[in-house]
């Protein structure tokens, strides 16, 4: 059911409302970063969220809330998870941390031992509250996050949930989107649960950039991580793929309802 969603910030609730009237007005998932706790955006949210039919999921404040030594922050932790659970949440995301992982292979074992004990303890915390909790990757290639899952579901009773970020496996790996989609299927058939966040970066750092710009920019970079795929190919193939994941558009909130009807407008030019 979940589809195509939109991203939105606890900042202004200005900005916020009529991104969250077009969501809700066409069934989309609504994502929620709790970055900045303005009391009237979260009033705002609290007042139209709980009680609606929208998948929503809630994007912890991963720079004080990210995996690694959250036991360290239980008290800021269980703060946010009983936020995302007064806004109707089902699921929270998480990054592994502000910083990229040690490289040191030495101390592999080690990092997916402590990445383990917090995420049980996360998860623990995060299931009192009915929520799910998504590792997003970040800093690191699919070769490290194909180790880690591998080594955390060794690890554990429970499968891992992933939220795949395209934007960072771009600037971020070098593998290529149909690489990253193959383990991503790949996990789902292990009981992953998947959430996906899509926007675009064009060039050499995480830009956050709407596809719609992408393709008539001058100055594009090329690579290959889309390869024979445009974007609109590139989205479509992501949708058929994970029908029921929410996959939201994380771009600007002034371009986000725009962007969001183009973007599906172009998916359904594409010839069948
Ligand atoms: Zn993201």
């Amino acid at each position: 059911m979940p589809g195509f969603g939109l991203k939105i910030v606890d900042q202004s609730r200005a900005q916020i409302e009529p991104i969250i009237d077009y969501a809700l007005a066409h069934g989309a998932p609504i994502e929620v970063g709790l970055y900045f706790g303005d009391i009237q955006a979260r009033d705002l949210l609290r007042s139209c969220l709980p009680d609606s039919a929208a998948t929503v999921a809630v994007h912890l404040n991963h720079r004080r809330l990210s995996l690694l030594e959250i036991q360290r922050q239980e008290a800021a932790l269980r703060e946010q998870l009983s936020a995302a659970a007064e806004l109707g949440a089902t699921s929270v995301i998480t990054h592994l941390g502000n910083y990229p992982m040690t490289a040191r292979l030495s101390l592999r074992e080690r990092l997916w031992d402590q990445l383990s004990a917090d995420l049980s303890f996360a998860e623990a915390l995060a299931s009192d509250y009915g929520l799910r909790l998504h590792i997003e990757n970040t800093f690191h290639d699919l070769a490290f996050y194909r180790e880690l899952l591998d080594a955390l579901r060794a690890s554990r009773a429970t499968p891992v949930n992933f939220c795949f970020d395209m934007g960072h496996a771009k600037v971020w790996s070098s593998e290529s989107l149909r690489e990253w989609l193959a383990f991503l299927l790949t996990q789902r058939q292990q009981g992953t649960a998947l959430h996906l966040h899509l926007h675009a970066n064009e060039g050499l750092i995480d830009q956050h950039q709407p596809f719609t710009l992408a393709s008539d920019r001058e100055g594009v970079i090329e690579d290959d991580f889309m390869q024979d795929l445009d974007w609109p190919s590139a989205l479509r193939l992501i949708d058929r793929s994970f029908p029921d994941a929410a996959k939201i558009f994380e771009v600007p909130p002034e371009v986000a309802v725009d962007h969001y009807e183009q973007v599906l407008a172009a998916i359904n030019r594409l010839p069948h």
